[in-house]
């Protein structure tokens, strides 16, 4: 960990800061091992300048999971603790403007001494979080592959007749079973017309034969998480409208794959998946971007879509995931992990793509 806190240190000139307070719980844990949920920490220029501090409940774990950091244990504010950890002389701080509340932000200035001042500096830490290293890349690629095998377990019993949220239910605890901390997010369980609702909850509504059925999961892993969707029949083939969305999808979502690589913006790899969808007349029923990264947190940089000033690198982990949603009547959406090689992509995950009856 402390060598995420060097990276950090060497980051800090560019920006024009001499430390960085860091408040995000997603950030400390990068950068300290922490993973409490009361935790602050310094970084400074100098190597001596690492203090991490949070509260008497933590101090066990904080001294077997923070290494390379002065702990300190805080009273009532952990804001008081870290502050004399601060350089000498006029201190230009940053701090996670993303992170700190209107009210944090006020409690800060008055703590502080007249000699610093604070800098909006949100993103920096996040910016060193976009390249995974290969324990990174190894968390993740476990989380996907018990994803993966919770699913499969989950799909045994069938899908017609259990509700949408019988097979969610069932599905999370396939996946604490297997070791996941939780979820990586609600799980998405959505048939027929539902389906076409992106970002659908699960119903208590039994799944009917013939509709298609799309799936998107997720478990956390050492930390990490991952994210996958599959788009199943349930019972037997659906209609032909059904398996023509499906052909389609899965077409744009090679073409989005295919886009993947080092140098390729998130912005072209949108566009190769997109192009297909709008050529076949759907584009207006893919209102979506087509990937996100995937980390510590499972939606974070880079982006892949329409908007995206992202520009994909070697050990960058991203989804590839395109959808149609036909309003009342279906949705299809696939979707792979994939961390990004020095010449294209490996998948994470592996569960085939062409639409399977279940
Ligand atoms: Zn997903
Ligand atoms: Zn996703």
């Amino acid at each position: 960990m402390i060598e995420r806190a060097e990276r950090l240190a060497e980051a800090l000139p560019e920006r024009e800061i001499d430390a960085l307070l860091v408040t995000n719980l997603v950030n400390v844990r990068y950068l300290t091992g922490y993973t409490g949920s009361n935790g602050i920490a310094l970084v400074g220029r100098e190597p001596g300048q690492r203090r991490f501090v949070t509260d008497f409940r933590y101090v066990t774990q904080a001294q077997e999971q923070v290494q390379g950091y002065e702990r300190e244990v805080g009273e009532t504010d952990l804001l008081d603790s870290v502050l004399p950890a601060l350089p000498e002389g006029d201190v230009r701080l940053g701090f996670d403007d993303a992170d700190v509340s209107v009210r944090a932000f006020d409690r800060l200035r008055t703590l502080l001494p007249e000699r610093v001042e604070l800098v909006p500096s949100s993103g920096l830490v996040e910016g060193l979080r976009l390249v995974k290293d290969a324990d990174e890349v190894a968390r993740i690629r476990a989380a996907a592959e018990l994803a993966d095998a919770a699913l499969l377990t989950t799909l045994a019993g069938g899908l017609v007749s259990r509700t949408e949220r019988d097979v969610a239910i069932a599905l999370e605890s396939e996946l604490r079973r297997l070791g996941a901390e939780r979820p990586s997010f609600d799980t998405i369980v959505a048939h027929g017309p539902h389906g076409a609702l992106p970002h659908a909850s699960p119903r208590d509504v039994e799944i009917a034969a013939g509709s298609l059925v799309t799936i998107d999961w997720g478990g956390v892993l050492d930390g990490y998480a991952s994210d996958c969707t599959r788009t199943y029949a349930a019972g037997r083939e659906p209609s032909e409208r059904g398996r023509e969305i499906y052909a389609l999808v899965l077409q744009a979502q090679l073409a989005g794959l295919d886009a993947v690589r080092p140098g390729q913006t998130g912005k072209a790899a949108d566009a190769a998946a997109r192009a297909l969808i709008d050529a076949a007349g759907h584009r207006e029923h893919f209102g979506h971007g087509l990937g996100h990264g995937v980390g510590l947190e499972v939606h974070e940089a880079p982006r892949l879509s329409k908007a995206s000033t992202s520009t994909l690198a070697a050990g960058q982990i991203v989804t590839v995931e395109p959808g149609v949603y036909l309003p009342g009547e279906l949705g299809v959406r696939i979707e792979d992990l994939v961390v990004v090689t020095d010449d294209g992509y490996e998948l994470l995950n592996g569960i085939p793509k062409d639409l399977t009856v279940v």
